[in-house]
């Protein structure tokens, strides 16, 4: 993977992971991932459920107690990797925010919306009347509507919608350079799903900010991500910019996933899901995880591991 990660300027990229492996006990659940991201840009880890791709997420912040992480996670100077517990807790947040697909978990029932946004804030010292006026400044630019009144409303108060929207904005008060959004619109209907999408792309522009989307669905990627890695069975298995991938996938898993999503270049065409499932980590085939599954396997599939070829990890790319 070594040429892709040149050729993206994974050695200048402001957040560079390389070879990162995370353990539960016996059990690999990623294996050897690497990523970058550069100021301002926005790439999309992308698979189905079971893919690795969260718990890849949830490692580079550290959020899994437990779990055994290797390899590096740099952050501009900063292995994250080596961090004490209280340094990475002043990195999440402050440099790097984070938005979940579950609006509702990651909000207190019990305290109000301004109280929530404000937080991050006064625990940096600000004075109250402060901090709540920019939690409200920035819940007004984020689309809520009359933002000062509903500041002193409950979480149960707010749509799903608008939920996802305090989220982000308690991502963004602290002024990240990295925003991490695993699945941030999923659990939300698909009109709500293009605005809050929307919003994501026009307040991460303003700011400058490098965006490390996690999502299953490679329809939400279309419109907002510039370069995607797609993983499979704790795996990167292609990484390459959104027009080459979309136009002419190199991994028959990706050409799999673009098969089942809708797309407007090719209105008609009958969408076709992978057929079986994704293995458990504890039974993941030898030989190219995605064997089974693969329409075009070779024999050599089922017991050699392919290698990183450029673009993506796959013997037919080797063979050809
Ligand atoms: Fe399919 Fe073999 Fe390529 Fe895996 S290595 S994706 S099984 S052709």
């Amino acid at each position: 993977m070594t040429a892709l990660l040149e050729e993206t300027g994974v050695d200048t990229a402001l957040l560079a992971v390389r070879g990162l492996t995370v353990d539960a006990g016996d059990v690999r659940l990623v294996d050897g991932v690497d990523l970058s991201l550069r100021a301002g840009e926005r790439v999309a880890l992308v698979g189905e459920s079971g893919s690795g791709k969260s718990v890849t997420a949830r490692a580079l912040l550290r959020l899994d107690r437990g779990l055994r992480l290797g390899g590096s996670v740099r952050l501009g100077g900063t292995d994250l990797l080596a961090l004490s517990d209280k340094e990475m807790s002043a990195v999440r947040g402050r440099r790097v925010g984070m938005v979940f697909q579950d609006p509702m978990g990651a909000l207190d029932p019990l305290q109000t919306i301004g109280e929530q946004v404000a937080e991050p804030l006064r625990l940096r010292g600000l004075r109250r009347r402060e901090a709540h006026e920019r939690a409200r400044a920035l819940l007004d630019d984020l689309g809520v509507d009359r933002a000062a009144e509903r500041m002193r409303a409950y979480p149960h108060e707010f749509s799903g919608g608008m939920r996802q929207r305090v989220v982000l904005a308690m991502a963004l008060i602290g002024e990240p350079e990295v925003l991490v959004a695993d699945e941030p619109t999923t659990a939300l209907d698909v009109r709500v799903q293009a605005q809050v999408l929307r919003l994501l792309d026009t307040v991460c522009a303003e700011r400058g900010l490098g965006v490390l989307l996690i999502t299953h669905d490679l329809g939400v990627v279309a419109g907002f991500a510039e370069r995607v890695v797609v993983m499979y069975a704790g795996r990167a298995v292609e990484a390459q910019p959104i027009r080459p991938l979309y136009a002419a996938p190199a991994h028959p898993y990706t050409a799999g996933l673009l098969r089942a999503v809708p797309r407007v270049d090719r209105l008609g065409e009958r969408l076709e899901p992978i057929p079986g499932a994704p293995p458990s980590p504890a039974a993941r085939p030898g030989g190219c995880a995605f064997h089974p599954r693969c329409p075009v396997a070779l024999d050599r599939c089922a017991t050699e591991v392919p290698a990183w070829t450029g673009v993506a990890a796959c013997h037919l790319l080797e063979e050809s």
